[in-house]
């Protein structure tokens, strides 16, 4: 089952976005060999970073997430571009984990809470757009949450859950629900407790779509479904874009490490594809 996304307009008065993601989590397990809080931590990320590409206005818009709670996992890193397409990294994916006094894995602790989360949106302008905001659980949807209200001044909600299975992810999905300037104030109450009953978000994925998702806690409203797009794990790194890198070196401190390790070689942080360049290479390519 591929993952998809979809998207709804409820009374006029707020969007809801819900996406199930299974598989692009565990694309993530298996790229980065995750522990499980690793890829309970990255896979919330990935989550949000889809339902956050899905509101870039042109496909080749790209937005960056950088959360750095200064916990054990250090930063975790997330993009999305308008495609649908996303791909993320942690700096410590084999943390172990610890447990909460319920039994379930602290998420929190491992990612941190000092710190902060940063937004980069490149939308074609001359500068990419950049937001920052403290981290305060370190649970990632309520980061998100916190950013949006403060760093963007949009009042949302969000839930996030990644539900595992020996290693590898049984369930995942998340839901952003975005209020409109006209929304009116009892709906934004109910808004508030239906938010609060959206607990343990990866069982209500687990067996059911997105639109079931939304269906079973908006059925109740005028629902307008507006867009439904399928997501994926896809990395966009290419040989070009490596050059690029090289020749930032310099040839002087190219032919060095080439001369001490016999080539250079480049690993893509988010997708492990390993790129290779020898003596003849990096002469061809700076020849250019
Ligand atoms: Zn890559």
């Amino acid at each position: 089952m591929a993952s998809i996304l979809i998207k709804a307009i409820i009374e006029n008065a707020f969007t809801v976005s819900a996406v199930e993601s299974k598989d692009l989590v565990n694309k993530a397990i298996k790229l980065h060999q995750l522990s499980p809080v690793a890829a309970i931590a990255l896979g919330r990320a990935l989550t949000m970073s889809a339902l956050m590409g899905k509101d870039l206005k042109n496909e080749d818009d790209y937005l960056t997430c950088v959360i750095d709670g200064g916990g054990p996992l250090g930063k975790i890193t997330v993009c999305a571009d308008g495609k649908g397409n996303v791909k993320g990294s942690v700096s410590n994916p084999v943390v172990e984990a610890t447990f909460n006094k319920h039994g379930q894995i602290n998420v929190g602790e491992a990612v941190g809470k000092n710190g902060k989360m940063t937004v980069i949106k490149d939308i074609g302008l001359k500068a990419p757009y950049v937001g920052t905001a403290q981290l305060i659980t370190g649970e990632i949807a309520s980061d998100f949450a916190y950013y949006f209200a403060t760093s963007e001044q949009q009042p949302c909600g969000v839930t996030l859950g990644v539900g595992l299975d020996n290693n590898a992810c049984k369930s995942a999905g998340g839901v952003f629900v975005q209020v409109l300037p006209n929304c009116p104030e009892d709906l934004l109450f109910r808004l508030e407790t239906i938010m609060y009953a959206m607990d343990e978000m990866s069982y209500q994925f687990d067996g059911s779509t997105a639109k079931q998702v939304i269906e079973r806690f908006f059925g109740e409203f005028n629902v307008v479904f507006t867009e439904e797009a399928p997501v994926k794990y896809k990395c966009n790194c290419s040989k070009r874009r490596i050059d690029r890198v090289i020749l930032g070196l310099g040839k002087k401190e190219a032919d060095s490490i080439v001369q001490e390790l016999g080539q250079i070689e480049v690993c893509c942080e988010f997708c492990k594809k390993r790129y290779v360049y020898d003596q003849q290479a990096v002469d061809k390519l700076f020849s250019k």
